[in-house]
């Protein structure tokens, strides 16, 4: 009996022929999701259509059921054989990640460009986003309701958009100065065009229509000297809107009720000779989305019920009514109790339910070394990581899991023979940060951090391992069929 504790590496655990041709297949299926679903609502189509293809209905009658909210969270649940008194297998994930978002008065020109103001969302770091080709992303919902879903800068044949960095020849200045001031958010300004808008590409001002005519249409400028002004200035931006208008029948006005966001354009790539880990932006945390919602679809006739959902917002602080912090879960579980057992209570449910808060952790960088603290630092390839507590300097902000629920998850790990971590984020002086884990844990239910480890996290290239990724799939299914 070997007494000192050994973390073990997926690679060797899972490398007969049968597991590597599974861990191969689970991680091409991630790549393809991690290309094409760059935003929550993105997301939460996809799990939508997997929800109907897998037979679950938008109905608590049924046994398997799925609910949306505001496009940009969705909950999945399915009906145990055991009462929902004795409380459900929950697993949460967020489907938001860092980008830069458009403002609401995005457009102008300068210096014969047009381009787009952004507002970053999350936490970035502000130099990672320049000078590369970025796409856009989102919703724009016109007056009449119509929404028209934009991608734009993904298929080769599109084009893509950047932010121009400086050149090194004039940044001596910037070197010098601290990281924090050296980028200002009010320079990160999409390029979006270039050339100006011809006579007859400029879009018809009220003043050419006579009197009576509806100019509902018209992308011109509220005030009448503006109005003139902008025709004969502005041509390159008016050749942007003529573009935007020719493409999807927009104009200015309704860019106020878009949700348009830059995110990295391209696809998701295997990294290194051995393809053994995956590149691409938004892995935290849509890499516990997919395994969570592989390990979701994969169940039968559990004993308990399984509720699986993914949030929006958890990168600006799960405020908002598609956040952790907004009721939806409590709303769904009331649906599910009125439905299937009228007679049980909501805190009942909660209070003997067992919870996951997917989320991410930091894998130690070797080029960063020294910002972990090794002996509690996660790394790739050694499987799926429990997070104890997040929070910061003196666990502030932390939910805290408890030991017994500790027990218990490694119990069933270890039972199936799954690897896994136990590691907190970094250095105690260092930083921090925090998932929803606390959010949930006001209503009583048993949760903790659990998911695969990331290097670069936020950055527009995370990386991940594709044993890892096995490794969580694994986890989390045990998870959910765990007695
Ligand atoms: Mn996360
Ligand atoms: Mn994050």
């Amino acid at each position: 009996m070997n007494l000192e504790f050994e973390p073990k590496n997926c690679w060797q655990i899972f490398n007969d022929p049968e597991h590597l041709s599974q861990m191969e297949q689970l991680a091409k299926e991630y790549v393809d999701f991690l290309s094409v679903c760059k935003t929550e609502r993105e997301t939460v189509n996809f799990v939508r259509s997997q929800a109907l293809k897998y037979g679950f209905k938008e109905d608590f009658a049924s046994s398997k059921v799925f609910k949306i909210h505001r496009g940009k969270t969705i909950l999945l649940a399915r009906k145990g054989k055991k009462p929902l008194a004795n409380g459900v297998r929950l697993l949460g994930a967020h489907a938001d990640s860092p980008r830069l978002d458009l403002k609401q008065h995005p457009l102008y020109e300068e210096c014969q460009v047009a381009l787009a103001k952004t507002h970053y969302y999350g936490g970035i770091r502000k130099y990672q986003w320049l000078s590369r080709p970025l796409a856009l992303h989102g919703v724009v919902v016109k007056a009449d309701g119509t929404k028209i879903d934009i991608v734009l800068g993904e298929d080769p044949a599109d084009p893509v958009f950047t932010i121009a960095d400086l050149l090194p020849h004039l940044a001596h200045k910037q070197v010098t100065k601290k990281v924090t001031e050296a980028f200002e958010a009010e320079k990160l300004n999409v390029i979006l065009g270039h050339s100006p808008a011809r006579k007859e590409e400029k879009m018809e001002s009220c003043e050419d229509k006579k009197m009576g005519e509806d100019c509902k249409d018209n992308p011109c400028a509220s005030t009448e000297d503006a109005k003139h002004k902008n025709k004969e200035k502005n041509l390159i931006k008016q050749k942007v809107l003529k573009l935007l208008h020719d493409k999807f029948g927009l104009v200015e006005e309704d860019l106020f009720s878009a949700e348009l966001m830059a995110v990295p354009a391209g696809p998701a790539r295997f990294v290194g000779l051995d393809k053994a880990l995956i590149g691409g932006y938004g892995q935290d945390d849509r890499v516990c989305v997919f395994t969570g919602l592989k390990a979701f679809l994969a169940q039968e006739e559990p004993e308990y019920t399984q509720v699986l959902i993914f949030w929006d917002k958890e990168e600006i602080g799960s405020d908002g009514s598609t956040g952790a912090k907004s009721l939806f879960l409590e709303y769904c579980l009331e649906d599910m109790i009125d439905a299937w057992e009228p007679e049980t209570k909501l805190r009942t449910v909660f209070q003997n339910t067992k919870a996951i808060s997917a989320d991410v952790h930091a894998a130690m960088d070797p080029d960063y070394q020294e910002v972990h603290e090794k002996l509690n630092a996660s790394l790739l390839g050694h499987g799926p990581v429990f997070c104890k507590f997040t929070g910061h300097k003196g666990k502030y902000g932390a939910n805290d899991a408890h030991a017994e629920y500790v027990a218990w998850l490694r119990n069933i790990l270890n039972k199936a023979g799954i690897p896994w971590q136990m590691a907190e984020l970094g250095k105690v002086d260092i930083g921090g940060g925090g998932t929803v884990a606390k959010f949930l844990a006001i209503y009583g239910l048993d949760i903790i951090d659990f998911g695969p480890g990331v290097l670069a996290m936020h950055s527009p290239f995370e990386i991940t391992s594709k044993a890892d990724i096995y490794a969580t799939y694994l986890a989390y299914k045990e998870f959910f069929q765990a007695e």
